[in-house]
């Protein structure tokens, strides 16, 4: 069996490491040879792509399939070695039905900020108007979204704008995907609009206060945080929203208005990455531009899905 070359680990490992473009185990890519395709395995973080075995090797056709429908969409049946005991990724019939031998998948800031909100995505459309783009409304990672993405791509369309998710990107080769995916980072690029430097005023016991407390002092980016999840990996590993106090089920974060934002002792990595991903895509949201929380049944529908659980206990590790 062929495995990926070397650009494509080391385009991978790229994107892994850049916190504008992937946070923790978020993202995912893949590359297909043949009737083989390799996608990063679940839980794994795409950083670690030169040097950890990230990536398993699936039956493309038998990806395919249940893309459109057979088995419960999981392609965990779709592995080829029966000894390796690392699962796909969630996104894998995505990655199987996207017609291209290389598919990149971030949860890229500068996308994420344009496809939380409504004035956003207007903008969005009209920055990357003369590229083959589609935009995809807000769906459950796993078949849902990949049906909802099926539904509105062509043969040609090789971005695909997931709104309140992230940036999917196609090529031939991983140069053409690596070059495409810059040129979208590049149009949709937003500095920072608000005042980040603020630091926590109080402290919290069996918390440390971090350096994304300048949400706690911005009264209109606090209400944000406090009143809605505007992507699913934020209601995977931090729950949904953030609460304003510490309650039975130990919310790894808590926003204690004009005093600042605690994270737990003992938090994962991915958490702390998922706060610095609010902290990064709030801090860029342009004053007249409003964020629409994917709600309460899509938090609900995220946290009682076993492929979530076994996520998030992988990444906890
Ligand atoms: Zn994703």
């Amino acid at each position: 069996m062929t495995e990926p070359s070397a650009d494509f680990h080391a385009f991978s490992a790229r994107l892994g490491k850049d916190p504008l473009r992937v946070q923790g185990p978020g993202g995912n890519t893949s590359m297909k040879i043949g009737d083989v395709m390799w996608i990063k395995a679940s839980g794994t973080e795409l950083a670690d792509a030169e040097t950890k075995p990230i990536f398993v090797a699936v039956n493309r056709a038998a990806a395919q399939a249940e893309a459109a429908g057979e088995g419960d969409g999981s392609c965990k049946d779709t592995v080829i070695d029966p000894a390796n005991t690392l699962r796909p990724s969630i996104e894998t019939t995505f990655h199987a039905a996207l017609d291209w031998p290389v598919v990149a998948h971030t949860h890229s800031i500068a996308t994420l900020v344009h496809a939380i909100s409504p004035e956003g995505r207007k903008v969005a459309i009209e920055k990357l108007a003369d590229l083959p783009a589609v935009f995809v409304p807000y769906a459950k990672p796993g078949l849902p979204l990949t049906r909802e993405i099926l539904a509105r791509v062509t043969s040609d369309t090789q971005i695909v704008i997931l709104e309140n998710h992230g940036l999917i990107c196609c090529g031939t080769t991983v140069a053409e995907t690596d070059e495409i995916m810059q040129q979208v980072e590049d149009r949709l690029q937003m500095p920072v609009l608000t005042d980040t430097t603020k630091a926590a005023t109080t402290a919290m016991t069996g918390f440390e206060a971090v350096g994304e407390s300048w949400i706690a002092h911005n009264p209109r980016i606090c209400d944000l945080a406090l009143s809605g999840s505007y992507y699913p990996d934020h209601v995977v590993f931090l729950g949904p929203a953030l609460p304003t106090a510490d309650h039975a089920e130990n919310p790894p974060v808590i926003v204690k208005p004009e005093q600042g934002v605690y994270l737990r002792n003992g938090a994962t990595s991915s958490q702390r990455a998922m706060i610095k991903c609010l902290s990064d895509c709030l801090s860029r949201l342009p004053a007249d531009w409003t964020a629409e929380p994917i709600g309460t049944d899509a938090e609900a529908a995220l946290l009682n899905w076993d492929a979530e659980k076994y996520r998030q206990a992988l990444a906890a590790r």
